[in-house]
């Protein structure tokens, strides 16, 4: 059933007020095709939202056009070997319970990933990561429903061109694509990633249950839930620069914070959240009823705000103080809708 003027207070994480002119929630696969079929899809089809819990969206206004809800869920183990597992994820899967499905059946690669909030399909959009992990080590291939010509399509990882909260859809294939299906290799070899923060206080030889239940414990003490606070956490991306670029800042700033990234030229990633520090953004500051974080202000709340276009605002003045203050131009992380 398509609804229209519908409110979609409850399906962003920031919880903020916005209007779907027409909105439709699919529970099936063959519902989704004959949405595709119906007039109201062919006459929204260049405007087209998908979205799952919204935890990486900020609506700015009303959305003038069709937005599609995903609550299908199914999973399908293709192989499962003694060394590996091929597992295909059909359209929509809570993340957490398949990190949870993983460590069960000994199989590893995105235990560091526990806890992050969102559908499987949205993973591969900006390649989620925490702790030292991001999804594109074990993604195979995706597929996805390609919004122009109708047809199913497929990406082999290469293809996807993954890197840091970055892919192909968010570049080439923006706002043409439904992800339908990700195919994940799982491997049952121990590689664990322990070298971020509390982490390593696990010994190398910690199970994979183990992980995901310091992951789990690590977030909580963090992040309040999204219930209580309402966000789409880490507003910023850690900006990668080159080298000439950190030499150049390293003068003003020597206590800088960086990580050298692999790859052919040398570049170094920043803390965006110290960026915003430098430029005396505060922990907890505090605009009307928007603010930043009281443990981190990269992180933005909003505090009773009903405009995404008020918090998209408060964002925009960050950005302006860290670039006047370092000369950085910090990247959103969020989608800006
Ligand atoms: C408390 C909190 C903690 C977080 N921690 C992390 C973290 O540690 N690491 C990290 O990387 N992220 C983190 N995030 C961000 C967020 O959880 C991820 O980006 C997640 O992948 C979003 O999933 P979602 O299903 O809610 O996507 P949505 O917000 O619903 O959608 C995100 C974008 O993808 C598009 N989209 C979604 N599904 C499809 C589809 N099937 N086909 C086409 N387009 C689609 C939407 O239109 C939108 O543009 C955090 C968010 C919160 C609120």
């Amino acid at each position: 059933m398509i609804e229209e003027n519908k409110q979609l207070l409850e399906f962003n994480t920031f919880r903020v007020w916005a209007k779907a002119r027409y909105f439709a929630e699919i529970n099936r696969p063959d519902e989704f095709m004959k949405l595709v079929e119906s007039n109201i899809y062919q006459e929204n089809k260049d405007n087209i939202l998908f979205l799952w819990w919204g935890s990486n969206m900020l609506l700015t206004g009303d959305f003038d056009g069709l937005v599609i809800k995903n609550n299908i869920k199914t999973m399908r183990l293709t192989s499962f070997d003694d060394t590996s597992a091929t597992l295909t994820v059909w359209w929509w899967y809570n993340r957490h319970e398949l990190v949870e499905f993983c460590a069960r059946k000994g199989r590893r690669g995105i235990e560091n990933l526990a806890l992050i909030p969102g559908s499987v399909w949205a993973a591969p959009i900006q390649n989620i990561g925490a702790y030292g992990v991001e999804v594109e080590s074990v993604i195979k291939t995706v597929k996805w429903f390609d919004l122009t010509s109708g047809n199913i399509r497929a990406l082999n990882h290469r293809e996807c061109h993954f890197a840091y909260r970055d892919s192909v859809f968010k570049h080439e294939l923006k706002d043409k694509f439904f992800i339908t299906h990700v195919t994940f290799v799982f491997s049952k070899e121990p590689q664990p990633h322990l070298e971020y923060g509390a982490l390593g206080e696990l010994s190398s030889d910690a199970s994979l249950m183990d992980i995901v239940e310091k992951i789990c414990n690590i977030r909580a003490s963090k992040l309040p839930s999204i219930s209580e606070m309402w966000t789409a956490w880490s507003f910023f991306k850690n900006p990668i620069i080159s080298e000439e670029q950190f030499m150049e800042i390293q003068q003003s700033f020597p206590d800088i914070k960086h990580r050298i990234v692999d790859g052919e030229e040398p570049r170094y990633k920043l803390a965006a959240g110290q960026l915003l520090e430098l430029a005396w953004v505060k922990k907890g500051e505090k605009e009307w009823m928007v603010g930043t974080y009281e443990n981190h202000c990269l992180v933005l709340v909003n505090h009773g705000e009903k405009s995404g276009a008020k918090i998209r605002d408060f964002a925009q003045s960050l950005q302006q103080r860290v670039k006047g203050m370092t000369g950085i131009s910090l990247e959103v992380e969020v989608n800006i809708i």
